[in-house]
């Protein structure tokens, strides 16, 4: 298969290194430098082999959220490069060096490369995403969502609550079309499994994880994907459609109030779905 329908052409500067059992970390590289950032990165060894082999140099570290597998290797990367530290504005990361809030315009250090930061709190109260308007000559809009958004998925709710992961979610979904996804997980498949119980009748839930199988079986990362393919296929940002709202009411047994309620419903029924 020439190209994939349902995860995006990859992004000639931003770079896969797979951690632990299933967390992507993401380096991003300066168009015409050897600078590079990464987001969170949960251990500190894999980035360092990323950095020598691409012969490139650590100047920005980027944090999502405070869990240890996003933001266990950063002692041990400053202690190395040097590098900044940037992440949410929480005592919970002592490791931050500057503390950014909603609407902050982060440097990445990448050569005039600004990150918007977006405060998305429902996986942990101090969870914040990057959008990159682009980064290099590729024209495409980024986004670095960790835990909040994931490829036909949403994090768990750990510390918030429905109504912020809405709110948080409707944010992300509301960025351009063709913005790049690139969440911290490869969960793809166990969430597309989940999407096709809860829209059975979607031909593009069932395509997606025809494709989505298709690429694990070859190796292949999910990610990144795009907004407009979450939008189609993403079962947590369409709580709104009547066959989705029509599973979640078969699924509680009683029709949901509204569009969080069922967001809640669905939720709560990944949490038990095998
Ligand atoms: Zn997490
Ligand atoms: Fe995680």
């Amino acid at each position: 298969m020439a190209s994939w329908r349902y995860a995006a052409p990859a992004h000639p500067l931003v770079h896969l290194i797979p951690a632990f059992n299933d967390n992507y970390f993401w380096l991003l590289q300066s168009p015409g430098s050897s600078r590079a950032a990464v987001v969170d990165p949960g251990d500190a060894d894999p980035v360092l082999k990323a950095l020598d082999d691409r012969s490139l140099h650590l100047v920005c570290i980027l944090l999502t959220h405070h869990h240890a597998d996003h933001a266990g290797g950063v002692a041990e990367l400053v202690a190395r490069t040097g590098a900044r530290v940037v992440g949410p504005d929480t005592v919970k990361i002592p490791t931050v060096t500057e503390p950014v809030r909603d609407h902050a315009k982060v440097d990445t250090g990448l050569g005039g490369h600004l990150a918007r930061v977006l405060t998305v709190p429902g996986h942990t109260l101090d969870h914040i995403a990057y959008a990159l308007p682009s980064l290099g000559a590729d024209p495409r809009p980024l986004l670095f969502c960790g835990d909040t958004l994931f490829a036909a998925g949403c994090g768990r709710m750990f510390e918030g609550t429905p109504p912020q992961m809405v709110a948080s979610l409707d944010r992300l979904a509301a960025l351009a079309p063709d913005t790049l996804v690139y969440c911290a997980h490869e969960y793809t498949l166990s969430n597309l499994r989940f999407a096709a119980a809860a829209e059975p009748d979607s031909s593009a839930v069932t395509e997606r994880l025809a494709e989505a199988s298709e690429m694990r079986a070859r190796g292949l990362p999910t990610v990144p994907s795009t907004i407009a393919i979450e939008r189609a296929t993403n079962p947590f940002l369409r709580a709104d459609q009547p066959a989705v709202i029509r599973q979640a009411a078969h699924h509680q047994q009683a029709a949901p109030a509204d569009r969080v309620e069922t967001f809640a419903v669905l939720r709560q029924w990944k949490n038990d779905f095998r």
